[in-house]
């Protein structure tokens, strides 16, 4: 608040009131943030979060590749439509892969945004503040020159008009804001669909092969379990595809209560299910797939209306991570493990390398 005995001379208390404000700090999202706005009324564009999300991340340069590919247009096209921002929208972000990315880019310019926000605010609430200074020093001066008085009410009616510039901007960035966390939901809820298995609610075949990759990658101790029901085809045959589908609810429900910190169940295909324990001793991953074994053995499915209670096995194969080894590798000697445990007679589990028989979890 500036009273009228520290306030600069007018003219220059003019020219500060009609400059935009400059950005209070250097965070550098707060500058991105103002070079995308600035981005958009240059090039006569709709301030919708999608423009800001292009023109934030060219800034920043936090999206591989934009900026090349924003100049290579420039140079064909030195204004940038709505169409060719929707265009470079759907090529960076929209990809699914790229969701992630785009989660993170998006929670930053929310709180861009809403610094921003608190920036404008502060410029208008000083803005009026400055404005009812000069109204008031403006009326006790009627006995100076009447130049004076005249250019003291100008100067009010402008640093009014400055003011509700202002409200208009901060309405207009607070709009920004919301339909930006808007977006970043909807981003949440696309990305946790495309990761998640309809039926049963577990990782999908994709969120298991990343975590997979991942994991091996980072070449932390992994043991992987591929767990298959057996004779499932006959349950379906005899109770039904619902009565299926029920079953394989069952089964996911185990393995989600089953599986230890850090593990990942996912559904890999059909009736067969994996999980991908942070695990590096054998003896207690072949203990883990004993467990999933014995509570699928032990409670039978329940089907609805009193119906009969549908007895399921199932067959494990487990298979512990050697150094190096590729997804392909590993899944396939669990794949064989899981083939050796139904060749033996189903109901069981058998690894890569086998347990020692003096070392059997059940024994
Ligand atoms: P095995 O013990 O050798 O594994 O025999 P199986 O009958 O379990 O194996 P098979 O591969 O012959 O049959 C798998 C069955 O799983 C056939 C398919 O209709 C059924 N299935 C796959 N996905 C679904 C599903 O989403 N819902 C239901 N209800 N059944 C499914
Ligand atoms: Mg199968
Ligand atoms: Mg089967």
């Amino acid at each position: 608040m500036q009273s009228p005995a520290t306030a600069p001379a007018p003219g220059a208390a003019h020219a500060a009131a009609s400059r935009p404000a400059p950005p209070a700090r250097k965070d550098p999202n707060l500058l991105h943030a103002h070079a995308a706005m600035a981005s958009m009324l240059e090039h006569g564009l709709s301030p919708t979060p999608g423009n800001y999300l292009v023109w934030f991340s060219f800034h920043g340069d936090t999206a591989h590749g934009l900026r090349a590919e924003v100049e290579r247009r420039r140079a064909v096209q030195p204004r940038m439509t709505e169409e060719t921002m929707e265009e470079l929208l759907f090529q960076f972000f929209m990809a699914d892969h790229e969701a992630l990315a785009l989660r993170q880019v998006a929670a930053r310019l929310e709180g861009a945004v809403t610094e921003a926000i608190g920036l404008v605010q502060d410029t208008r609430d000083d803005a009026l503040r400055y404005g009812g200074t000069l109204a008031q020093a403006s009326d006790r001066m009627g006995t100076e020159p009447e130049s004076l008085n005249a250019l003291l009410r100008r100067l009010a009616a402008e640093t009014l008009e400055v003011s509700r510039r202002s409200e208009v901007t901060a309405a207009r960035l607070a709009e920004t804001a919301r339909k930006t966390q808007e977006l970043r939901h909807e981003l949440a809820e696309a990305r946790r669909l495309a990761s998640t298995d309809p039926l049963t609610g577990l990782a999908n075949r994709r969120q298991f092969d990343d975590a997979l990759r991942d994991k091996l990658a980072e070449r932390r101790p992994s043991a992987l379990i591929m767990v298959d029901l057996d004779h499932f085809k006959a349950v379906n045959d005899t109770h039904g595809h619902p009565v299926g589908d029920q079953v394989l609810c069952h089964l996911a429900e185990i393995m989600r209560e089953t599986a230890p910190e850090g593990a990942l169940a996912a559904r890999f295909g059909g009736e067969e299910f994996s999980l991908l324990l942070p695990c590096g001793v054998l003896r207690e991953a072949v203990a883990v797939a004993e467990r999933i074994r014995n509570r699928l053995g032990q409670c039978a499915v329940q089907l609805p209306q009193e119906g009969p209670r549908i007895a399921v096995t199932a067959s494990l194969g487990l298979a512990m991570a050697a150094p190096g080894e590729s997804p392909e590798q590993l899944i396939a000697r669990a794949d064989a493990a899981l083939y050796d445990a139904k060749r033996a007679g189903r109901n069981r589990v058998c690894s890569d390398p086998p347990l020692p028989k003096a070392e059997s979890v059940w024994s």
